[in-house]
């Protein structure tokens, strides 16, 4: 791209900012602007829910480092509100119009707050950012009891923190076991067990009808009547995409920002592309079916190819093995590929029983994904051999 042009990307976080050192690292010299509707420089969500709870991380060492010569003009605690296509404008709430040459969409997720009666008393919480986080580690004072609705990944990982600084935890969940939806109910299993030997306890199958307390939350109450004591609540059900902004461009949304095989954005005219948690794309090594990812490492890839994909004459598809990590307790678990709820599980390293293990997860046409439980050094080979297929699925080579 010549250097008088406007590279604008809006979401300031992971997938935003490595979509920009991508084209600092590919040569681009035109300018770069970035906007974020959080006050703060890019920052690493992971420890929100991990080191900075239980305090072994400082708040301040998550943001991450910038190279010097990133030559970034930040607009930040400015929400984007709006985008024009045609003028190739984005709006911003404080009033600041930016023209663009090429726009990357990276608004990531936002937490989605259930219509349930008293969610707006004291004392109930999400979890998604820097604030958030903030205001809940404030709250986790040992003794306390805190109730978590809803059993994924961010529900267990501040389960495990919590009950490591001696909070009373119960996780509630409609589902009959954590985590379920990638795991499948085998290891999901043996999760709760080992959240239970931990002191969590699981109400699991079961609706929550209302958050009790006057002002501030003191109970949550199940749909069959039972209130569970609570001085604390965290509300931990998913995200929906952050693409209100984008309501009246023209894009489509359906579940996210729909784009082609190499992230452009359908209806952006080949000049606007989103990655990160926001994006959903045809994975042209799974049959083209639609993703949208909400994991670290695919924000980190999915930055830099679609940002590289819209100054290159020939975008590639884009073709990321899927991967995610959490951290609970003295666990690593390791998780990747796509496996399918009715995938053959067997263990081929280490064993159950001592919580060390390397699972495969397997459909007739052969390993389908790798769950890893504190063996990080046997992921490596799995994530060449796995990688090298969807490349080899997608394109025949
Ligand atoms: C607590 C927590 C723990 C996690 N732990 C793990 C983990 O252990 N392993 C793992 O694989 N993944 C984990 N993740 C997921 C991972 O952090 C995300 O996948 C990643 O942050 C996505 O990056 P992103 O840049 O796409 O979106 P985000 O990081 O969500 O960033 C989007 C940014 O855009 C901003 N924005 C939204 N709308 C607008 C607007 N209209 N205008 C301007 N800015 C806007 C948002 O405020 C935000 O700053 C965790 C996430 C959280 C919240």
């Amino acid at each position: 791209m010549p250097e008088d042009q406007h590279f604008v990307v809006v979401g300031a976080s992971l997938a935003g900012l490595r979509g920009a050192e991508a084209l600092r690292a590919a040569g681009y010299k035109g300018r770069i602007s970035v906007v974020g509707d959080e006050d703060r420089l890019p920052y690493n969500r992971p420890p929100l829910s991990k080191k900075i709870l239980t305090g072994e991380q400082a708040i301040e060492e998550v943001s991450f480092p910038l190279a010097d010569d990133l030559g970034v003009d930040w607009h930040l605690g400015a929400a984007a509100t709006g985008l024009d296509i045609a003028a190739q404008r984005v709006t911003l709430a404080n009033g600041t119009a930016l023209v663009y040459d090429r726009l990357l969409i990276a608004t990531g997720v936002s937490p989605i707050m259930p219509q349930i009666p008293g969610r707006d008393l004291d004392g109930v919480h999400v979890l998604r950012d820097f604030a958030h986080a903030v205001k809940l580690r404030g709250a986790l004072t040992p003794g306390r009891s805190l109730v978590i609705l809803g059993a994924g990944f961010i529900g267990c990982e501040v389960a495990a923190s919590a009950r490591q600084m001696g909070l009373n935890v119960t996780i509630v969940d409609r589902l009959a076991w954590p985590m379920n939806r990638v795991m499948g109910p085998e290891m999901a299993g043996l999760f709760r067990t080992i959240h239970e030997e931990q002191g969590v306890s699981f109400r699991m199958e079961a609706a929550v009808a209302a958050f009790r307390g006057e002002g501030k939350v003191t109970g949550v109450e199940l749909a069959g009547g039972e209130v569970i004591p609570a001085d604390l609540v965290l509300v931990g059900v998913g995200s929906a995409p952050a693409t209100a902004w984008l309501r009246d461009s023209g894009l489509v949304l359906q579940n996210g920002v729909v784009c082609d095989a190499a992230c452009l954005a359908a209806n952006g005219g080949g000049k606007i592309a989103a990655a990160g948690d926001v994006a959903a794309w045809p994975h042209l090594g799974y049959g083209a079916e639609v993703m949208r990812m909400e994991h670290w490492t695919n924000a980190f890839e999915q930055g830099a190819a679609a940002a590289l994909a819209l100054i290159s004459d020939a975008p590639e598809p884009y073709l990321p093995l899927p991967s995610f990590w959490s951290d609970q307790y003295s666990y690593k678990i390791q998780a990747l590929g796509r496996p399918k709820v009715d995938d053959r599980i067997e263990v081929v390293a280490g064993d159950l029983e001592s919580r060390k293990f390397v699972a495969e997860y397997r459909d007739d046409a052969g390993v389908t994904g790798v769950l890893s439980v504190n063996m990080p050094a046997r992921i490596a080979g799995y994530r060449r051999d796995l990688g090298a297929a969807i490349r080899q699925r997608a394109t025949g080579l």
